[in-house]
């Protein structure tokens, strides 16, 4: 019998997150994908970071778990590694990865172990009330910046693809479509599946809502991007914000 999307669901309890939280969208966007690549739940072991988004695994009814801050990477490679025979998926903040998690995102690339890496990336701590993340914009006033924030955001996809990454993507919350195929082509990359995925935090980060997006989002399917070219993909990576690229920016199969 196939499988459904809501077999993928956990009934007992409903997401806590705000009204209009990117991470609803993620949330959907993962059960088509998995559904879709028709995968049992019962193979699936999700690792959750600390952070609103990594919280996600107790909304699925697949296995799941919830890693200390920063350490959900190491912990899924070890899932991984016990049994190589789980799909095994990483939800975690930018904060999480980005911050206190940053050699563990350059070394899990470095060993491209087999796991699909999903940041929700909203440029805020929202779980903690809102402190600036490492992709805070420079000048973004928040909880920890009231002044405004002094140094420019960490590029977490240029930093990707220099490191060797070999799945690199970003997704926006704002196109679940989008979103699920990109989850679709990662739970089939035999490697790190790296995908950064902008999602608005429409409680701490208001400035930076559906609105800002929508307005500069550019399908890189769309205008003929080639992703096997590595320094295309960077030169992508670093482009001018006023067009933010999602897609696939840079695909190597081995
Ligand atoms: Fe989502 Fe931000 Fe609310 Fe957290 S604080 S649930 S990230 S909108």
């Amino acid at each position: 019998m196939p499988w459904l999307p809501g077999d993928y669901l956990r009934n007992q309890r409903k997401p806590n997150w705000c009204p209009g939280c990117g991470n609803y969208a993620i949330l959907v966007a993962l059960r088509q994908a998995l559904c879709d690549q028709q995968i049992d739940p019962a193979s699936v072991v999700i690792v959750g970071g600390i952070g609103c988004g990594a919280n996600l695994p107790y909304w699925m009814d697949t296995y799941g778990l919830i890693a200390l801050h920063g350490r959900a990477i190491p912990t899924a490679a070890g899932v991984k590694l016990a049994n190589p025979k789980l799909h095994v998926i990483v939800i975690a903040g930018d904060g999480d990865t980005y911050g206190i998690g940053l050699g563990h995102f350059l070394h899990a690339i470095r060993s491209d172990v087999n796991i699909t890496l999903l940041v929700c990336n909203n440029g805020v701590y929202g779980l903690t009330k809102g402190q600036a993340s490492p992709t805070a914009k420079k000048g973004q006033v928040t909880s920890s910046t009231p002044r405004g924030l002094l140094y420019d955001p960490l590029n977490p996809l240029a930093l990707a693809i220099t490191a060797g990454c070999r799945f690199v993507a970003r997704g926006y919350a704002g196109n679940a479509d989008q979103l699920a195929d990109l989850m679709k082509q990662a739970l089939n990359f035999n490697g790190l599946a790296y995908i950064d995925i902008l999602q608005p935090c429409v409680k701490y980060n208001k400035n930076f809502g559906y609105q800002y997006y929508q307005d500069r989002v550019v399908d890189l399917q769309k205008i003929a991007h080639p992703v096997q070219n590595r320094a295309k993909a960077w030169e992508v990576a670093l482009g001018a914000e006023d067009k933010i690229p999602t897609g696939i920016f840079f695909l190597e199969s081995k």
